[in-house]
Order: C-alpha cells, then structure tokens, then sequence
C-alpha cells in the first residue's frame, strides 16, 4: 500500500489503531523514570495512584497489556481445574489465544446472550466445591463494555447483584474494563460506581483513550501485591515503562472527555447501515463506539464487505462469516465517519 493510500484511509478496524498525538508524544518524552522493578518510576506511580483512586479501590499495577491484565486475574482468583463463568463472547474466551486454558488451567462455563447475562443465570450455571464430579466454581468475570456483544454496556444492577451472589457463595468477581471508561461516558456514572461490586477490575489504555499500549488491573492492595509476582511470571515487569504511563496520564488529561463524540460517531454508523437491506442491527446494542451487525443470507459475507470498503479506502473488521465490526475513536472525525458509512452502505448494497 502507498503512502498516500495509507494516509487517507479511514481505519475503523478497531480503537486500537490509534496514533499519539504530538502532544501525547512531547508528555511521554519529558516523563521522568525509573526502574519500575524497584518501584522508583514515578510516572507509572503517579498512574497507578490516580487509576487506583479514579476507580476506588486500594492498588493499581501497570500492565503491557489487557490480556496480561485479565490473566493475572484469572491467575490470581482461582487454581487448576476451576470453573470459570462468564458472558458468551467475551474476551477472555475468543481472544486470548487459549491462555486462561494453559496459564491458568480453568474452564470456562458460558452463560447468558450478547456478552450479558443475569445473577439467575449465575447461580444456575454455579457448581459447589467438595463435590465429587463437578469443577468448583472460584470466579466469574463480567465485561463491560462488551466488545463482540457491539460495545454494550453492562446493566449496573446486574453487576451488582451477580457481585452479591458470588460473595455469598465465596465466588471472586473479576471485570474486564478494557473499555470501562466508555462505559462511564455512556451512563454517567462514575468510574467508581462500576468497579465497585467486582474484586479486581482491569482497565485499558490502549483502547479508547489513544495511547500506543497500557493497562492496568485494580483491587484490594493484598491482590494487587501478589499481581507483582504474577505479572513477573508472565514476562510482563518492565522498567522504565514511564514512557508509557505518561502516555497514560496525558490521555486521562485530555481525551477521556471526548468519548461521548466517538459514541456520537458509531451512531452516525448504525443510522446508515439501519437503512441498508441484508443487514441485521439491533440498534439497543449500540451505545458506545462500537457497531457490530450481521449480514443477512442474501447480501455478501463479511470477508467481501472487508474486502470492496477496503478498496475504497475504509478498513472494518470481519468478526465472523457473516459478522463485521466498526469502532469509532479518536483518529477518526465525524465527516470521516459519515464518508466510511456511504461507502460501507454500498459495499454491502452491490449484492
Ligand atoms: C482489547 C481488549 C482486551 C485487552 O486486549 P489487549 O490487546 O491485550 O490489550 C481485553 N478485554 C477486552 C474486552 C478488549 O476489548
């Protein structure tokens, strides 16, 4: 692909392909650090301080990844041969390359619709410890906002009352908030507010946020502590990583307001595509910066939708044989958004 072709493509594949911005790139430059493994980078401290009170809850630890956040999860919360349950689709099971089955050795049990699912649910798909032939169930882990579910958020009191029942059965509670913060642009509620049932939660800030890798996994200072040795074992403590948690710092400062106009965005999407015959959206899942819409049997499949927006310069992702994805984000602005959905429409219009 030339320059050109590169430079005036509408990238939409995911809100991972954002660039730092020249300012995001002078804070990184001028942050001061240290060796991280000595606890004397002050940058991922500062980070790791303001995440951990953003949130409300006792430590924070700086990750390179959120799939390396949501195994020292998984990692810390249970031992071999547990249950796991979790929403259908979530991230932990489709896109970390069957790493909870080999770091961790646990099971996945899932439950629920479109990445959401009820304490109900919950409670019937639980299997006791001591029992003779089922796996005990030791955790169940929530996603919010749901990716492959189309960027739904989460029903708090859902999350509340699943976080209830996994107490009373002596179950952890794990959220995977790599798009947490689109979750609190979207309801209004406070960061806190969400992570508050769950006894760790990751963050990502890589994801809506723009910075070029980060996240980090929250909870009780005890949990965060043996996530040191965790993260170490997975290969995952670094050093002078401050470069990157004030990449982290800058974006808290200035684009975690935005959020609400790459929500604006996917909705620009959804109306568009609401309008194109063979395609199927429930417009209720969108309500943050994701679109996610199934091609009916008589228009193309995903891969030749992929393939003819990409031709015209508008990148999507095939999430399925017949399902593709948009996400909005910052690199992307609203007439972008507006041209890419005129040319996605008719990609999938050409029959
Ligand atoms: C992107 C994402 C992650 C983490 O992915 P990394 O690419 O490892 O940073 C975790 N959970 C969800 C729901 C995600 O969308």
């Amino acid at each position: 692909m030339t320059e050109t072709s590169l430079t005036n493509r509408i990238d939409l594949r995911s809100d991972t392909v954002t660039l730092p911005s020249p300012g995001m790139r002078m804070a990184m430059a001028e942050a001061p650090v240290g060796d991280d493994q000595y606890g004397e980078d002050p940058s991922i401290n500062r980070l790791q301080e303001r995440i951990a009170e953003m949130l409300g809850k006792e430590a924070a630890l700086f990750m390179p990844s959120g799939t390396m956040a949501n195994q020292t999860g998984l990692k810390l919360l249970t031992r071999p041969g547990d249950d796991v349950i979790v929403g259908d689709e979530a991230h932990v099971v489709w896109h970390e390359s069957g790493a909870a089955a080999a770091n961790s050795g646990v099971q996945f049990t899932v439950v629920g619709r479109g990445g959401l699912f009820t304490a109900d649910e919950f409670r019937a798909a639980y299997k006791a410890p001591g029992h003779a032939i089922f796996p005990p169930t030791t955790l169940v882990t929530v996603e919010n906002t749901h990716n492959r579910g189309g960027g739904v958020v989460f029903p708090q009191a859902d999350a509340i009352a699943i976080c209830a029942a996994a107490r009373q059965l002596g179950v952890s509670s794990y959220l995977d908030g790599a798009r947490l913060f689109n979750a609190a642009a979207a309801t209004g509620r406070p960061l806190a507010e969400l992570a508050a049932p769950f006894d760790l939660v990751s963050v990502a800030l890589s994801k809506g946020l723009g910075c070029p890798a980060g996240s980090l996994i929250v909870g009780g200072s005890a949990d965060i502590k043996r996530a040191v040795r965790v993260r170490r074992m997975f290969g995952g403590a670094m050093r002078q990583a401050g470069i990157l948690a004030a990449a982290g710092l800058h974006a808290l400062d200035h684009n975690l307001t935005r959020l609400p106009e790459d929500h604006a965005n996917a909705r620009v999407f959804a109306d568009r595509l609401l309008g194109v015959s063979g395609v199927r959206l429930d417009i209720q899942t969108v309500q943050t910066n994701i679109v996610v819409f199934q091609l009916e049997d008589d228009a193309p499949d995903a891969s030749r939708v992929v393939e003819r927006a990409k031709e015209r310069g508008v990148l999507v992702a095939a999430f399925g044989a017949r399902t593709v994805r948009v996400a909005t984000h910052l690199n992307v602005g609203r007439g972008q958004c507006e041209r890419a959905a005129e040319i996605l429409a008719a990609a999938i219009e050409r029959g």
